[in-house]
């Protein structure tokens, strides 16, 4: 959407913080001035911890040790994507992306594709990435919910970053179980040819996925060795938010 009609909007519809879930008002007054007012309170901003420092070289994970290069995580599992990147540590905006993704809080996209822009922007741009993929829901799924929330969170990006969003690319054919009770391992055969790349020939040698939370990295793998065996050389990966390593 135009940024300057999305703002006209906020007078009618005000926008609610992604942290507390309070209105945000479209206008502030500032050392005596009226000025726009942000996507997020600011002392609201102060509680969410962004990803920052020593990360794994695979997946993006905070790392505890600095001096490791890899998680423990990707130390043990080898992955089918190439390098993964995320925004927020899980734990300090989990109320948010839960909100984000079963209560309809879609309007947080605009200040997580913001953040995404300031703490990612100029290192993904640098990638040579000639489209986003979101990672695609079962449809019936996606229609009962309304929206997806990994495409809401992908728009965002996109506009923020000027690379195109595809979500025709992949298709997700089987309605998989809820992965919270799973383990790695489970996840894994859970996923198993639950997505297609329906075109036999994908054009793009470097694609962008993005997903709301990584976990275990499975789904993003599973999509990652479809990109791959269709010919794709370079498979990054972008997700809201991210555990750390333990
Ligand atoms: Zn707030
Ligand atoms: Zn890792």
């Amino acid at each position: 959407m135009h940024q300057s009609f999305e703002r006209a909007l906020d007078l009618f519809y005000p926008r609610r913080c992604p942290v507390c879930d309070g209105i945000v008002p479209a206008f502030e007054i500032r050392d005596g001035r009226i000025k726009k007012a942000g996507l997020i309170h600011r002392k609201c901003h102060r509680k969410i911890e962004y990803v920052r420092g020593a990360t794994c070289v695979k997946c993006g994970k905070p790392l505890r040790d600095s001096t490791a290069e890899y998680c423990d995580d990707c130390r043990r599992t080898p992955h089918s994507f190439d390098r993964g990147f995320s925004v927020f540590v899980y734990r300090s905006i989990s109320g948010s992306i839960y909100r984000f993704k079963y209560m309809g809080r879609q309007e947080y996209a605009a200040f997580y594709g913001r953040a995404t822009e300031k703490l990612l922007g100029r290192k993904l741009r640098s990638l040579g990435i000639e489209t986003i993929v979101p990672v695609p829901m079962y449809p019936g799924k996606e229609k009962k919910r309304g929206y997806n929330q990994a495409a809401v969170y992908a728009r965002a990006v996109s506009a923020r970053i000027g690379i195109p969003v595809r979500e025709d690319l992949v298709m997700r054919v089987r309605n998989t179980a809820p992965m919270k009770e799973l383990d790695a391992r489970g996840r894994r055969n859970n996923l198993k040819k639950a997505f297609i790349i329906p075109k036999n020939d994908v054009k793009f040698k470097c694609v962008l996925i993005i997903d709301d939370i990584y976990t275990t990295g499975s789904t993003i793998d599973e999509i990652a060795h479809e990109f791959r065996v269709a010919g794709v050389e370079k498979i990054y990966c972008l997700t809201l938010a991210i555990g750390q390593t333990t």
